[in-house]
């Protein structure tokens, strides 16, 4: 099973990835994460997106394109995993098709399932962000750079220029499930439930 999950900053796409991953025992692959990972051990990748992301923009197409391709290689994504995160831009998208239709052709059939898109008001995205940053700051840990209000306005916009034309592209695919991202944990996550359950082999 390979599913993209799809929606801004502070919609619950790490929440929701967890569910996924417990529930479809799939890898979640979030390019966040990975890269935030890559800046923490000052890696050649890291040094070069620190400053990128701490200012709210995209890294490079080539430089999480380069990531997600090595990291779909590995055994452990053999039977399916979970995009969190990419693709964010329409050239990642297109990236995306030509690393699955090269597995294709390696005569290792690799589709894309499903693309869920966790929908939420941007009002509710700002007052998530609040509660996530004073529990980070609670729990005697330092918020991310990048959830500074500014910041994560100005990564909503980046979402809504980037980020949003990925949606009218996996509907014109057939790929597209839009799942109500408002309600409480458990409840979007039935909800996705309800729309993955077909994808189940
Ligand atoms: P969010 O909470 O905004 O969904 P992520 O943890 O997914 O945040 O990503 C944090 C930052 O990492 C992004 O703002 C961006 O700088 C970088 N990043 C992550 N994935 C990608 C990607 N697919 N393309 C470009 N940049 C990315």
């Amino acid at each position: 099973m390979i599913i993209i999950l799809l929606g801004p900053p502070g919609a619950g796409k790490g929440t929701q990835a967890a569910h996924i991953v417990e529930k479809y025992g799939i890898p979640q692959l979030s390019t966040g994460d990975i890269l935030r990972a890559a800046v923490a051990e000052q890696t050649p990748v890291g040094i070069k997106a620190k400053e990128v992301m701490d200012l709210g923009d995209l890294v490079s197409d080539d430089i999480v394109a380069a990531i997600v391709e090595e990291r779909i290689d590995a055994e452990d994504c053999a039977g399916g995993f979970l995009l969190d995160g990419f693709p964010r831009t329409l050239a990642q998208a297109e990236m995306l098709d030509t690393m699955l239709l090269d597995d294709l052709m390696e005569k290792q059939e690799r589709n894309l399932d499903a693309v869920i898109e966790l929908r939420v008001d941007a009002d509710l995205l700002i007052e998530r962000l609040r509660t996530r940053v004073k529990e980070t700051v609670a729990r005697g840990e330092e918020p991310r750079k990048d959830d500074d209000e500014e910041t994560f306005k100005y990564r909503l916009k980046v979402y809504q220029d980037q980020t949003a034309p990925l949606i009218p592209y996996y509907e014109k695919q057939g790929k597209l499930k839009v799942v109500d991202g408002m309600g409480a944990v458990d409840a979007v996550s039935a909800e996705i439930d309800a729309k993955l359950d077909q994808f189940r082999r």
